[in-house]
């Protein structure tokens, strides 16, 4: 029976999921208002990096600003297209709804004290036998930091204004507010390498490979909620990770011959990308890891000069003078000693 099954994993080719996997969460997209306030929010108090500060190439007006780890290692990366006057969203179905960040769960009483320092109310929340933290960022984005075992193995950002052993890891997981559930549940099966795992009430968690931070996703029924309307402290989209562009072209192939409608692929300067929506609403996103955020900076000095793509850079002195003055940046990490 064996070679059967392995007979038909070849006749399949590359463009199979088991051969070719997703590799976990890539980036979180979100919208937020004041773009200082963001930058005070994710960089000062959560400890984040400001890996990268450009524009959103399609309304060169506004900043398009990443946050991550020391390098920005796809599964650490939040970004925020800031609309300094636009309206409130709406939390609701069709929409990611919260965004979990992994730490080591032996910190959670160190974050429970440094949020509640920088005045942020926090609440204590549990998943699938893992402790959390729940708060809201300057927005009313929805965040958790959860408490994930794994988190351990992977180093903290050193030189943040967070101590390293605190310090946020990654994501730990993405929760989908859903009317239904089988159709989600079918995509991320079938076609996109989950496995359920686990299932409390109308929570579900998939997971990917291993599992482990930033490997996870929570769907979570909710069939009387409002839709979601997504403006400002709404998540926009979720990105999956893939190797490179020859995996990314395999599996448009695949959602493609699903009958889900893909874009093309697009150059995001720091990853490529293709964008479907799942059944239940969600705008998922597959982008590469490379070519990452030292492209056009160094690691020493990512996120601190303001970059554009080379068909903007004419414009630069017009579309600096149009942007808001960000706050400064917490103190640079020292210069990575490894060679
Ligand atoms: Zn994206």
């Amino acid at each position: 029976m064996t070679g059967f099954r392995l007979e038909r994993r070849k006749g399949r080719g590359s463009g199979d999921s088991a051969l070719n996997p997703l590799l976990g969460i890539h980036h979180v997209t979100a919208i937020a208002g004041d773009p200082g306030g963001n930058v005070d929010f994710y960089a000062r108090v959560l400890g984040l990096r400001l890996v990268k500060k450009t524009i959103n190439f399609d309304d060169p007006g506004t900043y398009h600003l990443y946050y991550g780890d020391e390098v920005g290692h796809p599964g650490t990366i939040m970004t925020f297209f800031p609309w300094p006057d636009g309206a409130r969203g709406r939390r609701g179905v069709g929409q990611v709804t919260t965004t979990s960040f992994a730490v080591p769960p032996a910190s959670l009483g160190y974050w429970s004290e440094r949020l509640k320092a920088h005045r942020v109310p926090v609440e204590s929340a549990a998943a699938f036998g893992e402790d959390a933290l729940a708060f809201e960022d300057p927005d009313g984005l929805k965040l958790e930091l959860t408490g994930v075992s794994a988190a351990t193995e992977r180093p903290g950002r050193s030189g943040g204004p967070v101590p390293e052993e605190h310090a946020v890891r990654a994501f730990s997981h993405v929760t989908l507010v859903e009317q239904g559930f089988d159709a989600t549940a079918k995509l991320l099966v079938d076609v996109m390498g989950f496995r359920q795992t686990a299932e409390s009430g109308n929570r579900f968690r998939f997971v990917l490979g291993a599992g482990g931070a930033a490997t996870r996703v929570e769907v979570r029924c909710t069939p009387d909620a409002p839709p979601g309307r997504i403006a400002v402290g709404t998540v926009h989209h979720v990105a999956w990770r893939v190797a490179g562009p020859t995996e990314q072209r395999d599996w448009r192939e695949r959602l493609v011959g699903r009958g889900l409608d893909v874009t093309p692929v697009l150059d995001r300067s720091y990853f490529r990308s293709i964008y479907y929506r799942e059944p239940g609403g969600v705008l998922f996103e597959i982008a590469t890891d490379p070519p990452g955020f030292t492209v056009d900076e160094s690691p020493d000095r990512l996120g601190t000069a303001l970059q554009l793509p080379p068909w903007l850079e004419p414009y630069r002195a017009r579309i600096e003078a149009a942007l808001p003055p960000l706050p400064p940046l917490p103190p640079l990490p020292p210069a990575p000693a490894r060679v």
